[in-house]
C-alpha cells in the first residue's frame, strides 16, 4: 500500500487525487490547501490525515475549529507546505497547488528524496533546470500529471531516449479557436472560463483561453524530457483525445489517447507502471468520428508567441513570462484588465527582462519577483 501527501488538495487536481486514492486505498499522510479550510478539514477526517496544512494563516482558527478533536498536527504558510514536502514514510508527494508558490516544496521533496508526482506546472516553468538537475543528482523520480506530459511519458516507456526525434503536444485551442484579434477585444471572465473539455482552476482556464498554458507546457516539456524547442510541435486537437505523442528516429510516432480526463494522468502518475481501473468512462473512437489537427495561430494568441519565445532563450526568461502571467491573469479575472491585456503585458516584462542563468532559487525568485512588479505597474498604468 503507498502512503502520499498533497499539496492542494481543495482544487480542481487535489480533489480528483483524493478520488483515486481513495478507489486505490492509497493512505493520505498529509494534505495542503490555501484558504479553504472546511473542505481541507473534511478531507482531513475522511482520509485520517496527520498533518494539514492551511497556508493562509488567517484561516487556521476556522481549520482547529473545524477539527477539533482530532490529532492532526496542523500548520501554515510555505514553512507548514515545506515541512509536508519532507514528510518521512511517503511514496510520493502530489504537487498540485497552482502558481510558484509550488517552487520551494517540490524543490524540498527533492532535497528529502522524495518522489513527485507534478501538476504544478508553473514550477517546471520558472526553476525547471534546478528542479531536473537537483532531481537527477537526488536520484527523485517526476512523474507528470498534466495530461499532455503524462502521455509523453507513457509514449516514452519502453523505448530509447536518445532515438527521439521529437513530440506533438496537442492543444485543444480554448475557448477562443478560430477568433481574432478584433473579436477578442471584449472577452468577459465567464466567457474566458467557459473551456470546451475541461472542467479546471480558474488560472488554467484562463492560461488556457490565452494558450498560455501550452506555451507553459512547451517550457515543461523541455525540462521534463530534455528536449530543445525546434523538436517541440504543437497541434491544435479540439477533442483532446490525443493527449499528445512522441515521434522516434524511424518516423514512427506513438500517441496516448482516452477520454478528457484528469483522472486517467492523475493515477497514472500515482500507480506508475501498474495500470488498475480508473475512475472514468472508456473511449469511443467511433463515438467521437472525427479527429481534427491544426497549426495554432501565434498571432492571435501573444502568450503562447512569448513563453515560445522565452522557451528558447531558457535563463530566468520563463519565470519571468510566469510571473507576469500570474499576476496579469489575476487582475483580469478581477476585472482590473481587458483579456487582450494579459498577452500585452506578458510580452511586455518579457521584453523587459534581461536575461541571466537560472543559477539559483535565489536567482529564479527574484526574477518572479520583479517580473510580477513590472506587470503590477503595468496593470496600475493600464486601469487608469
Ligand atoms: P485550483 O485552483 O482548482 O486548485 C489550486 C489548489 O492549490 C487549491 O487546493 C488551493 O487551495 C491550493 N493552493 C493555492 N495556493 C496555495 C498555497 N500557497 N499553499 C497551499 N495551497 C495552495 O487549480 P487546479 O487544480 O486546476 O490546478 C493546480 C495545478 O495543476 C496548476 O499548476 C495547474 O496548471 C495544474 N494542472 C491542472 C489541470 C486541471 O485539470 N485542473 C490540468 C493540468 C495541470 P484553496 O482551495 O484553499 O485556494
Ligand atoms: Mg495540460
Amino acid at each position: 500500500m503507498q502512503t502520499i501527501s498533497i499539496l492542494g488538495s481543495t482544487g480542481s487536481i487535489g480533489t480528483q487525487s483524493l478520488e483515486v486514492a481513495k478507489k486505490h486505498n492509497i493512505r493520505i499522510k498529509a494534505l495542503a490547501a490555501h484558504s479553504n479550510a472546511k473542505l481541507l478539514a473534511e478531507q482531513v477526517r475522511q482520509t485520517g490525515a496527520e498533518y494539514a496544512c492551511i497556508y493562509n494563516e488567517e484561516k487556521l482558527p476556522e481549520l482547529e475549529e473545524a477539527l477539533n478533536g482530532c490529532d492532526t498536527k496542523l500548520l501554515t504558510g510555505m514553512e507548514g507546505l515545506k515541512e509536508i514536502a519532507a514528510l518521512d514514510g511517503v511514496d510520493k508527494l502530489l504537487n498540485s497547488v497552482v502558481g510558484m508558490v509550488g517552487l520551494e516544496p517540490t524543490l524540498t521533496a527533492i532535497e528529502a528524496g522524495v518522489d513527485i508526482a507534478l501538476a504544478n506546472k508553473e514550477t517546471l516553468v520558472a526553476g525547471g533546470e534546478l528542479v531536473m538537475k537537483r532531481a537527477a543528482e537526488k536520484g527523485v523520480h517526476i512523474y507528470p500529471v498534466d495530461s499532455e506530459h503524462s502521455a509523453i511519458f507513457q509514449c516514452l516507456q519502453g523505448n530509447k531516449a536518445e532515438q527521439v526525434r521529437g513530440i506533438i503536444l496537442t492543444a485543444s485551442g480554448g475557448p477562443f479557436y478560430g477568433k481574432t484579434k478584433v473579436d477578442l477585444k471584449d472577452v468577459t471572465v465567464e466567457q474566458a472560463l467557459d473551456h470546451p473539455n475541461w472542467s479546471m482552476g480558474s488560472k488554467i482556464t484562463i492560461d488556457s483561453s490565452t494558450l498560455m498554458n501550452k506555451g507553459l507546457e512547451f517550457i515543461e516539456a523541455m525540462r521534463l524530457f530534455d528536449l530543445r524547442p525546434e523538436q517541440i510541435e504543437i497541434v491544435v486537437h479540439r477533442q483532446s483525445v490525443v493527449h499528445s505523442a512522441v515521434c522516434y528516429n524511424d518516423s514512427s510516432v506513438i500517441a496516448q489517447m482516452g477520454v478528457p480526463d484528469m483522472k486517467i494522468p492523475i493515477q497514472y502518475a500515482l500507480l506508475y507502471p501498474d495500470r488498475f481501473e480508473c475512475p472514468t468512462r472508456p473511449l469511443s473512437l467511433t463515438d467521437y468520428g472525427t479527429l481534427t489537427f491544426a497549426k495554432p495561430d501565434f498571432d492571435t494568441f501573444d502568450c503562447l508567441t512569448a513563453c515560445i519565445k522565452a522557451a528558447g532563450e531558457g535563463g530566468i526568461l520563463p519565470a519571468a513570462v510566469n510571473g507576469a502571467n500570474e499576476v496579469a491573469v489575476r487582475a483580469f479575472l478581477d476585472g482590473r484588465i481587458k483579456f487582450l491585456q494579459i498577452g500585452e503585458i506578458v510580452t511586455h516584462v518579457l521584453g523587459n527582462t534581461e536575461n541571466r542563468p537560472q543559477d539559483s532559487l535565489e536567482t529564479v525568485l527574484a526574477a518572479d519577483r520583479a517580473a510580477r512588479d513590472f506587470a503590477e505597474r503595468e496593470i496600475e498604468r493600464l486601469s487608469n
